[in-house]
């Protein structure tokens, strides 16, 4: 038996599923969260009204990788979702991405597919590559849909212009030309039956590993590094370092949230966008997206902000040069794994999260010579 201890920082999908691995390839696994609640930001609950929500905002899991989607189905059942929004654009609710039906609706226009690729070959402005997201959004629909659609959301999501963003922000929005109005097209689209709370519970269900809840991680106190043969670590990495160069730069977000005791759904999908006329960016309907059968609707709204917690890595070039000179100090640490959005300062979606997780928890168990995968 192992007596090999290991202490993981985050109790999110990050730390989740590296305390699972390590537990199952025999470590013994401490899992500190300094919140009252497992699943970090993908955390679920009911309201005071009864209704399920994510107080952290929406989350939907959609993912490529078998292998991710594999393993998460040993500790949850799924709901098929898929996603769909609409954008409030010049007094109108249009499919977003943007699609056939969008460019119809917005130009009062009758264009079949063909149609529609001649439009986009008609307003692109290509740029080879894109600098930053200005540029790649123009290569992509042109300048009229970029003020449309998403300047104006950008400037509130990021506090930044899109030529100040480089151009990854928007390149993962597809662009189609058919009536396809997913807003994902991955080949797993689905809801955790149960919701995410529910799986995080199976994940760490398991005799090896030690939940301690409303614990926070002090990098200053020696106390918390000691005791472990190694640490994991998926907390923000500038404060691991004391913030030596500096704090990241973070979006954050303060949510409102209203109930409605009507029954009737308040909004045609789960997601509006609201990329101009209003403070907020968008709303969510929570009914649509969990499935949910109860009377009343809760809405949130989303209002982002510089301050509060740590959501979205700030994706710019002088952001990715501070975070570089945080990684030289990661990559000098012995037996520390840095892991996760905060860690690894990625805008890093949920099943990147697990990938990532995966692969560095089970390099890590090779290293501290524990036993091999399916032992
Ligand atoms: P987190 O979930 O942030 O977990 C980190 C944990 O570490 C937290 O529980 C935190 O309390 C804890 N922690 C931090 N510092 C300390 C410390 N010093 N001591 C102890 N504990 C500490 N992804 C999708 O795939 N689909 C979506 O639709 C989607 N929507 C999103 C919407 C919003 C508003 C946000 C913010 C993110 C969204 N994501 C989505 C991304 C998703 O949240 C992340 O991929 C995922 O949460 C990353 O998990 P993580 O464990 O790396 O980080």
């Amino acid at each position: 038996m192992s007596q090999i201890r290991v202490r993981v920082v985050g109790a999110g999908f990050s730390g989740a599923v590296a305390a699972r691995l390590l537990a199952e390839r025999g470590a013994w696994v401490e899992l500190w969260d300094k919140r009252a609640h497992i699943g970090g930001n993908a955390f679920d609950t009911q309201d005071d009204h009864g209704v399920w929500m994510h107080p952290y905002g929406p989350h939907i899991f959609h993912t490529q990788s078998q292998k991710v989607f594999d393993w998460l189905s040993r500790f949850t059942e799924w709901r098929p979702y898929e996603h769909r929004v609409k954008a409030s654009v010049d007094g109108k609710l249009v499919p977003m991405p943007i699609n056939r039906t969008t460019i119809n609706q917005l130009y009062n226009l009758d264009l079949d597919e063909a149609g529609v690729e001649a439009f986009f070959a008609s307003v692109r402005q290509p740029y080879h590559p894109p600098a930053n997201s200005e540029q790649a959004v123009w290569s992509c629909v042109g300048q009229d849909l970029c003020d449309k659609l998403y300047r104006g959301y950008t400037r509130k999501q990021w506090g930044r212009d899109l030529s100040e963003l480089s151009a990854s922000v928007v390149t993962r929005i597809p662009v189609r030309t058919n009536d396809d109005d997913r807003y994902f097209s991955d080949a797993y689209q689905y809801m955790p039956k149960d919701g995410y709370t529910a799986m995080f519970e199976r994940i760490l269900d398991h005799s090896h590993i030690t939940l301690r809840l409303n614990h926070p991680f002090d990098p200053t106190d020696a106390a918390h590094k000691a005791g472990c043969d190694a640490l994991v670590y998926s907390g923000p990495v500038d404060a691991y370092f004391q913030y030596t160069y500096g704090a990241l730069p973070y979006r954050s977000l303060r949510f409102e949230h209203t109930h409605h005791t009507n029954t009737d759904p308040y909004q045609p999908t789960a997601v509006v966008n609201f990329p101009n006329e209003q403070a907020y960016t968008r709303v969510t309907e929570w009914k649509h997206m969990t499935g949910q059968v109860c009377s009343g609707t809760t809405l949130t709204y989303e209002y982002p902000t510089d301050v509060g917690e740590p959501f979205y890595p700030v994706p710019s070039d002088a952001s990715q040069q501070q975070f570089d000179r945080y990684k030289v100090l990661c990559e000098a640490q012995e037996n520390v794994v840095f892991i996760g959005r905060l860690a690894e300062y990625r805008y890093y979606n949920m099943d990147q999260a697990v990938a990532s997780a995966l692969a560095k928890s089970s390099a890590l168990a090779s290293r501290l010579g524990l036993m091999a995968e399916g032992v």
